[in-house]
């Protein structure tokens, strides 16, 4: 399994409910979320901020810790887009600004 920081395109993403893709407890997704995945990058959803921190802790080689997770919320409080209907727009138009935001977004990947 692989843990990548992740921030949040829009902001309706930030504070949805959502269960959590390792143990199934519901949280709130921060300004930037831990994406889970499996060995073969098949999406699990989203960590919750008390599964980044056990995994964090338990190897560090491998997991973001809690602290990273921490410091990337603090520096990354807005989401990558201002609206929806700004992604939209953009997508309509087929901006490349999207496909390279969808790359850009994430702030931290495991090694592979
Ligand atoms: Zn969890």
């Amino acid at each position: 399994m692989f843990i990548d920081l992740m921030r949040a395109f829009e902001p309706s993403e930030i504070g949805h409910e959502e269960e959590c893709g390792v143990c199934g407890e519901t949280f709130a997704a921060g300004a930037v979320v831990a994406s889970a995945a499996t060995d073969h990058r098949d999406g699990m959803g989203n960590a919750c901020p008390a599964c980044v921190e056990a995994l964090g802790r338990r190897n560090p080689e491998r997991f973001p810790t809690i602290e990273v997770y921490e410091e990337a919320n603090r520096r990354y409080p807005e989401p990558v887009f201002g609206s929806v209907e700004e992604v939209m727009r953009l997508e309509e138009r087929r901006d490349p600004a999207v496909d390279e935001a969808y790359d850009a977004r994430f702030i931290w990947r495991a090694a592979l």
